[in-house]
């Protein structure tokens, strides 16, 4: 009697002599337990006659070691291209075990052939494998699927789960033409058109665009520039009046900037694709991290960073949306929140020339008796004594590490969103890794190639975005917080927002005892009662405050 799979196994080019030796010239006999099914697939182009062949014979081997006997070889062979076709070899090798109760055991060579069913049902598949106490063995991989149901969770629990992104990949596919920087379509920004696939500045539309731009790079309001436009009879590509949130959702724009936009899906209550995209987005990122630009734009990408950074340090905190048409009060008082009364504790406000006691101000009297100081007077003291507290520390010291960072982000804003945009990349690129092998793995919709190359080309992401997100986090140099000129330097230009920052990251407070009497004479400094929040007694501190008074003689004699 021949065996039902000869045909199959004379296509794959074995000869009788090594189908002797392998054990799969006569009809295997035995109980269930003895025999099993072989699934072999020749899936990708590459996969050669002679390489096939090899998987059987590993495959045999295997068995051989086993003690179990091939029942019978399925081999199918189907376009790469065709992912979608139901794979009817392999539904026929898993029937004679789920059905026909034949065999209890399925080899196959690798878990990319097991895996590639057209429904990808293959949780369910495992499940019922189990209940015949049956099983699947990955050769190349050494998989059982009974002793190791867990290695094979990709292939069986994921597969439970409603896939709602199957066109994520189709959306990889559109950013593989993305990244070669093709404008994809859609409603241009102010500013811009477009020109054979790329944008460039519409003359019509860019003078103003580039108005708008400067206004925002200069802090105006969104609510400010539109009022502005409107008063001269600007108007709209559509004709209408300018809105502070037209304004705002130009600003947020990647394709302002000429870039190639991430966008994301805008999705329902219920966490279902709207078929929407969000507007606005994140640049889309090559593999090195770079931002891919499909044309001119009516900002740079360095520009749209700041103009981001501007909106955002005025969006409200505490509220969804953020405040965003309306310029956030401009901070006066360097000490608000910092000062406190030498009387009652209690918070000391800014008064104009003066800063008073906030109880006694607000309460009256019977609160607290109240201390008040001339401002510009006890500003300059405590830039001062922040200079000496900060030249006193040690570079290892919190308030130093709390500083650099403060620092970091005032002085190099464009690094400080770089790094959140290769944060946000990395996660992102982790996230289609996952898709891709749940897609790949569970649901069987691609070809191993296209797998293949999309796989290495997120990996690569991975690996580019891991090694510049290692390098935008080292510590930042701190010698500027060390050397007295280029520390007051950094004081003077933080502004008073800045100073602020930085006098909190070192004081917890700074208390103002009371004058003794009226024109008490006792030196501001000696009525100031700073809680530096790293106030380890340190000799260089004692010096600096030595030196700062040797001066303030000096200078009074
Ligand atoms: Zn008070």
């Amino acid at each position: 009697m021949e065996r039902e799979d000869l045909p199959s196994l004379r296509a794959l080019g074995f000869e009788e002599a090594e189908l002797r030796e392998l054990d799969l010239w006569e009809p295997a006999s035995g109980t269930p337990a003895n025999v099993a099914e072989m699934y072999v697939r020749r899936s990708k182009k590459k996969d050669t006659l002679s390489t096939l062949r090899e998987q059987v014979r590993r495959i045999c081997s295997h068995a051989a070691a086993e003690g179990k006997r091939i029942r019978r070889v399925w081999f199918e062979q189907k376009s790469a291209s065709k992912a979608y076709v139901r794979r009817e070899e392999f539904e026929k090798a898993t029937a004679a075990i789920t059905k026909s109760g034949l065999s209890k055991t399925l080899y196959v060579y690798k878990t990319s052939r097991l895996s590639r069913r057209g429904m990808g049902q293959v949780g369910l598949l495992l499940d019922k494998f189990e209940e015949k106490s049956a099983r699947i063995y990955v050769v190349a991989e050494h998989i059982d699927s009974t002793k190791q149901r867990m290695i094979l969770a990709i292939l069986s629990e994921q597969a439970r789960e409603q896939v709602t992104d199957l066109s994520e990949f189709v959306k990889l596919g559109i950013d593989a033409h993305k990244a070669e920087g093709k404008w994809t379509g859609g409603v241009t920004p102010f500013g811009l058109r477009t020109a054979g696939g790329r944008l460039e500045h519409d003359p019509a539309e860019y003078p103003l665009a580039r108005r708008i731009a400067e206004y925002l790079l200069d802090r105006k309001t969104p609510h400010w520039i539109a009022n502005k436009l409107n008063s001269e009879g600007k108007l709209t590509r559509h004709g209408k009046k300018w809105s502070g949130p037209g304004i705002i959702a130009l600003a947020h724009a990647v394709t302002w900037a000429g870039l190639v936009a991430q966008r994301d899906r805008a999705l329902d209550e219920n966490g279902k694709w709207t078929g929407k995209y969000h507007r606005g987005g994140t640049p889309l990122l090559d593999k090195k991290g770079n931002p891919i630009s499909c044309g001119e734009g009516v900002i740079t990408f360095a520009e749209h960073v700041k103009i981001n950074a501007i909106l955002a340090s005025r969006a409200q905190k505490g509220t969804s949306i953020g405040d965003r048409t309306r310029g956030k009060r401009e901070i006066v008082a360097l000490l608000t929140g910092t000062l406190l009364c030498g009387l009652c504790n209690g918070a000391m406000a800014n008064g104009g020339v003066n800063y008073r006691c906030y109880a006694r101000q607000v309460e009256g009297e019977h609160s607290c008796k109240g201390v008040s100081t001339e401002r510009a007077r006890i500003e300059a003291a405590v830039e001062v004594m922040w200079l000496n507290h900060i030249l006193s520390l040690s570079p290892d010291s919190p308030t130093i590490r709390a500083i650099a960072r403060e620092w970091l982000s005032y002085q190099d804003p464009e690094k400080e969103a770089r790094k959140t945009h290769v944060t946000a990349a990395l996660e992102s690129a982790v996230g289609r890794e996952m898709k891709l092998e749940k897609e790949f793995f569970v649901m069987g919709r691609m070809d191993e190639d296209k797998y293949d190359s999309l796989r290495d080309q997120v990996a690569a992401q991975i690996t580019e975005l891991k090694a510049e997100l290692a390098e935008l986090s080292e510590e930042a140099d701190l010698t500027p917080l060390m050397d007295p000129a280029s520390l007051a330097g950094l004081w003077q230009g933080a502004g008073i927002g800045g100073q602020r920052a930085l006098l909190k990251a070192a004081a917890k407070g700074i208390t103002l005892l009371p004058s003794k009497y009226r024109g008490d004479r006792t030196p501001i400094f000696d009525r100031l009662n700073p809680e530096w929040r790293d106030d380890r007694v340190h000799p260089a501190e004692e010096a600096a405050w030595d030196r700062w008074e040797e001066r303030r003689t000096q200078a009074t004699v």
